[in-house]
């Protein structure tokens, strides 16, 4: 039972050594219980450097905090393995690993479920289940590095959920996994996508952590975005593209622009041309990504002389932009369908 304990994975150093001295320890013994954190204890019986006193106290009154892995998939298509994860209240949760030559990317999941409402997305179908802790978020790193034995050296919270809805815990997440005792994950090898919550992208920017942003445009239209995503009646295209410009101002990072077309809904020249329009002159990049088709839902990809005659309109008016074939197509789908299927 974890009820009224504390999660130790939710410390960073210092606080763990604060913790430590709370319950009338010495402060080094934060530093040795951190360390055995990040090398995979499961139980406190693990530590064997701590006195057994020492870790029955900590028994009562705090937890370790541990993902367990309910299943692995492995592409056979290219190096992408899917996970899902089991949490403590039997939510499951999926997490993506994508091995390239020079470095190996995780995205994460912020939240089981999500509130945000999409309509192309499967994350959403069942609303928010609930937030995730900092250290529910950490621990999917954790729990990667040790079954692939590969330091993890590059972060996308774009898995389940808004980030930005789920602000305090994904601070708290980005604190964590930048402790140089730690993961030490370099904050330019970070980056937090998020739908457009306006107030929290000022939030977000005036903390001048330099991670990279990222933001799920899907149409220039206010009226066409608000057919997609139901964010847009709270926050307007110009209102979104404003706050990108303040998060380049204030952290010196280039934004992304992630636009998935759709057949039909935000694939024409029109849109193309009123993204030129809007980013000319921005520090930023267009990521094109045809659609993942998800079960429940009734959108699919444009033709691919679309998909390019899109891309040529971005580029020839100076708009970098790339057309993204999602991988691991073969495991389960993208975008939160795995967790679906197992549900
Ligand atoms: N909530 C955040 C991050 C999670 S989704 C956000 O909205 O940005 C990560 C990206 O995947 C977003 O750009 C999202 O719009 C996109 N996405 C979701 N479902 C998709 C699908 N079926 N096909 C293609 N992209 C999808």
């Amino acid at each position: 039972m974890t009820e009224n304990k504390v999660a130790l994975k939710n410390f960073t150093e210092d606080e763990l050594k604060d913790f430590l001295k709370s319950i009338g320890e010495k402060t080094f013994r934060g530093s040795q219980i951190f360390t055995w954190l990040y090398k995979g204890a499961k139980t406190f019986d693990d530590m064997n450097n701590i006195p057994k006193s020492l870790r029955e106290k900590l028994e009562k009154v705090s937890y370790i905090g541990n993902l367990k892995t309910k299943l692995v998939l492995k592409s056979k298509v290219d190096k992408t393995k899917k996970y899902l994860f089991l949490l403590d209240d039997d939510n499951i949760i999926e997490t993506v690993m994508m091995e390239y030559e020079d470095r190996v990317t995780v995205c994460i999941s912020n939240q089981v479920g999500c509130r945000m409402g999409c309509k192309f997305c499967a994350s959403t179908i069942d609303g928010l289940i609930r937030h995730l802790e900092p250290w529910e978020i950490l621990d999917q790193i954790l729990k990667i590095q040790e079954d692939t034995n590969k330091r993890v050296s590059n972060l996308v919270l774009m898995g389940s959920g808004e980030p930005l809805d789920n602000f305090e815990n994904t601070k708290k997440f980005l604190k964590l996994v930048n402790d140089k005792n730690g993961l030490n994950i370099g904050y330019r090898h970070i980056t937090l996508s998020t739908c457009g919550v306006v107030p929290k992208m000022y939030e977000l920017a005036d903390l001048q952590i330099p991670i990279n942003l990222a933001l799920s445009l899907h149409s220039p239209f206010d009226e066409e975005r608000v057919k997609i995503m139901p964010v847009a009646k709270a926050y307007k295209v110009n209102d979104i593209i404003d706050a990108c410009k303040y998060y380049i101002k204030k952290t010196n990072r280039r934004v992304t622009f992630e636009y998935s077309l759709i057949k039909g809904v935000n694939d024409s020249p029109k849109e193309a041309e009123e993204i030129v329009r809007l980013l000319k002159g921005m520090l930023c990049h267009v990521n094109l990504i045809p659609i993942n088709k998800v079960e429940e839902r009734d959108f699919e990809r444009p033709d691919k002389t679309f998909i390019y005659k899109f891309r040529d309109i971005l580029e020839k008016n100076k708009i970098p932009a790339t057309v993204r074939i999602s991988m691991g197509s073969d495991i389960g789908g993208a975008c939160g369908q795995l967790r679906r299927k197992h549900k």
